[in-house]
């Protein structure tokens, strides 16, 4: 717009510029062509007249100059015969030469006296030649002939050239005029040609300005033309003057039965346009048409009458933040409602007086998962498990919802005065649906759930409050390595404070020499003798005494301090070992407990044989316990992990079997040489029915699969004489020995090898 006001205010000036240039190159190029003619003309006068004149003077002379020399040769000679012989031709040529001086300069003066002065110098040769003639010569006449002969020719040949000189004038005088003129000539082309660069600069200015303005109204005239969004004029009754072709092309893709493309504009425009138009004001609306969300926009311009609309489709955007908004308040890997939207719920029901119950839901081994198959088998993990979890909770049909927290938690929102009792059932449904495996990707994998639960108003008012004691509960459940539901207590607060203190003191265990391996014999049921001894961790902390394993090995789990310690205790029971066979023991073998985190660690293998060259321990006096429940999370990984193990040699057992979920299909092929009956089911075997009948079965299925097995935690005669009966091969227990310090062992060992 600047470029065209710019323009209108210098086109008179650039076009009087125009003008008056054209003027100059005019007068120029006028100039040019006098001064040509000029310089023509005197070239020509020059070449015409000056240098024919010049000719003929010299003729003139020539002739004049031979007539002297004819004389001043008779004169010389005295031969007469001669002189008088050439004379007439001489004077012919002479008189020949003055006419054509006469035709050529009839208006120069002096040619009578130059015809006088020859009539006298032909009067004193006629004289001359006569006293030639004579005899005797008189010598004095003749000489005062040619004397007064040559005195003429001189007057002659002065008069002659006092013409050269004038003619040469005349010559300077032209050549100078020429000189001007050629020089003015030159300057003069020179001027036309800067007059014709100026024009020619004005020209090209102007073409370009004419193609810059004709460029600029053809995109102004192609502006709603071209625009991709539909552009409209309105009349003042809302009538359509205009509509461009993205309006009609909207049209067709979202009401193509419509007449034309006002159809697009929102309904309530027309009744507002007279009030719009007479304040010269603007609207905006947001509709919904035809499934699309449009946007339209009006300003009305009241001196000429009409307004100009514009439409959007904003459905795009729309979407886009409905989908934001959706994904704020959702997990992105199983699309539950996230922690956010379960906070804006939990503060809803809050305000609204209501009770109810946080269930933090954390899906066991799940960690376990992610390290050893990786983040995209934790994703279909987290997703077929949220579909178990709301199905559960769909068919426990009460008003509960599920949500996604971060890693394995999931948390339900139960909202009913009963919540408690609400809770246990509805943990109870939810532990059941994650019975069955779940078979991802040809792997079949069993997860447990441990629930942590608070209720409102009786644990807190306040949302935070609440989300801290529900984790309280399940923090408390997962260290004490439990499974099913924990609702919080006040005392929980308490504990929770004390794990943070025991963490702290584990990480120093280590390096402080704090920990220590005490061992429990093994004993073969029939013969009585001892066949191993079981290494178990003890932690002697320096204010809390003697720390029992259940205590800190799930901590040690939780935290990662399993592995390094792991190592340490599995060195430290093959030392030991190699010690007692150097000692002159009875060889034994040595039971190493590992923890499901040291079994999926893929290094495993090459640390055991490390640790065996390192000691010297022979692989067949080494046996690895693995719990059933740290076989049965992965089966494949399991036994492939087994198979590695199986492969140095050593021996392999499966310990507190019976508590898991296993998977007889799969225990059949897991490379084993023992299964370590738990002592929950030896503990209650001799009172509860259901326990004797599982130890019997388990009994049954070692024999099946060639194993053998070992009750633990035999402390009664009762205990082994039913064991005995029963067919188990191996006993462990207080009955026989609680574990002891290595000091203690070795004389207890030292007692048994002389058993008479
Ligand atoms: P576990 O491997 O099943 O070990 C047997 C547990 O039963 C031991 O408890 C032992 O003291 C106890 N026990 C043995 N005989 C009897 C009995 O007659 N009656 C009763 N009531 N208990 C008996 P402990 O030493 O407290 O170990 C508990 C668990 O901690 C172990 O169960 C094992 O899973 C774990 N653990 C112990 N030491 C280690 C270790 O060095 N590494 C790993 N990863 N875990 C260990
Ligand atoms: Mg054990
Ligand atoms: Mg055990």
């Amino acid at each position: 717009m600047a470029d065209a006001q710019m323009e209108s205010r210098f086109t008179p000036w650039l076009l009087g510029l125009f003008l008056l240039s054209l003027l100059i190159l005019l007068g120029l190029a006028r100039f040019v062509w006098l001064q040509g003619q000029g310089i023509q003309d005197r070239v020509q006068r020059l070449a015409a007249e000056d240098l024919a004149q010049l000719v003929q003077i010299n003729r003139l002379r020539s002739s004049f100059m031979e007539q002297s020399l004819a004389l001043q040769r008779l004169y010389a000679t005295a031969d007469a015969e001669d002189f008088g012989r050439n004379q007439q031709a001489r004077r012919e040529r002479l008189h020949q030469h003055l006419r054509d001086w006469r035709q050529l300069c009839p208006s120069c003066g002096e040619l009578d006296r130059l015809a006088q002065l020859q009539g006298r110098i032909e009067q004193h040769g006629t004289a001359l030649f006569d006293i030639m003639r004579s005899k005797p010569i008189d010598w004095d006449a003749s000489r005062t002939e040619l004397y007064a002969a040559d005195d003429l020719a001189m007057q002659a040949d002065a008069l002659l050239t006092q013409w050269v000189d004038g003619i040469g004038a005349s010559t300077e005088r032209s050549r100078q005029q020429l000189h001007s003129g050629t020089r003015e000539l030159v300057f003069s082309v020179l001027a036309a040609v800067l007059a014709i660069l100026l024009l020619a600069s004005f020209v090209a200015y102007f073409s370009w300005r004419l193609l810059v303005e004709a460029r600029l109204r053809r995109r102004l005239a192609l502006f709603p033309e071209r625009n991709p969004l539909p552009v409209y004029s309105l009349a003042a009754d809302a009538r359509l003057l205009y509509a461009n072709p993205a309006a009609e092309h909207m049209r067709q893709q979202l009401v193509p039965e419509a007449a034309d493309a006002g159809a697009l504009l929102p309904a309530e425009l027309a009744a507002q346009l007279p009030a719009l138009l007479r304040e010269q004001g603007q609207a905006e609306w947001e509709y919904e048409l035809a499934g699309a969300s449009l946007q339209a926009g009006i300003h009305c311009l009241k001196d000429l009458g009409v307004c100009h609309a514009y439409v959007r489709d904003i459905s795009a955007q729309r979407q886009a933040e409905r989908q934001l908004s959706h994904q704020a308040l959702h997990d992105a890997v199983t699309d539950l409602a996230n922690r956010r939207a379960f906070e804006d719920e939990l503060e809803q029901m809050l305000d609204q007086g209501r009770s109810g119950a946080i269930l933090l839901l954390h899906l066991n081994r799940f960690h376990s998962i992610i390290k050893s198959l990786g983040h995209a088998m934790g994703d279909q993990v987290l997703r077929a498990s949220a579909e178990r979890l709301s199905q559960a909770l769909t068919a426990a049909a009460d008003d509960s919802r599920l949500f996604r927290f971060e890693g394995e938690l999931f948390a339900v929102l139960l909202t009913t005065p009963d919540s408690l009792d609400a809770s246990q059932a509805l943990s109870r449904q939810l532990q059941q649906s994650m019975l069955q495996p779940l078979d991802l990707a040809g792997r079949e994998l069993v997860f447990t759930l441990s629930l942590g639960a608070s209720h409102f108003p009786r644990d807190g008012k306040d949302a935070d409050r609440l989300m801290r004691r529900a984790h309280s509960a399940l923090q408390q459940l997962l260290q004490a390595n439990g499974e099913g539901l924990l609702h919080f207590s006040p005392e929980m607060d308490q504990r929770a404070l004390e794990w943070l203190e025991l963490e702290q003191d584990l990480r120093q265990a280590q390096p402080r020499d704090e920990l220590e391996l005490f061992y429990q014999p093994q004993l073969d049921l029939a013969s009585g003798w001892l066949t191993g001894v079981e290494a178990l961790v003890r932690w002697r902390h320096p204010q809390r005494g003697l720390v029992s394993p259940a205590d800190f090995i799930p901590l040690a789990e939780e935290t990662g301090l399993i592995l390094p310690m792991g190592e340490w205790i599995l060195r430290r029971a093959c030392t030991q070992a190699m010690a007692w066979r150097e000692a002159g023991l009875p060889p034994l073998v040595m039971a190493v407990n590992l923890s499901a985190r040291q079994f999926q660690d893929p290094g495993l293998p090459e640390l055991v044989q490390q640790i065996l060259r390192e000691t010297g321990l022979p692989a067949e006096w080494l046996e690895l316990e693995i719990t059933e429940s740290a076989a049965m999370q992965d089966l494949d990984q399991a036994i492939q992990g087994l198979q590695a193990l199986q492969a140095i040699g050593l021996q392999l057992a499966i310990d507190d079997f019976g508590t898991g979920y296993s998977s007889l299909a799969y225990l059949s092929r897991f490379p084993l040489d023992k299964l370590k009956i738990d002592q929950s089911f030896v503990r209650q075997m001799t009172t509860e029915a259901s326990d004797l009948t599982i130890v019997r079965a388990l009994v049954a299925l070692a024999r099946g699969l060639n194993l053998r097995l070992i009750a633990e935690g035999v402390e009664t005669s009762e205990q082994e004489q039913l064991l005995q009966e029963l067919g188990c091969d191996q006993v462990q227990g207080y009955k026989y020995s609680r574990p002891l310090p290595s000091a203690e062992l070795e004389a207890f060992l030292r007692g048994l090898t002389n058993p008479a």
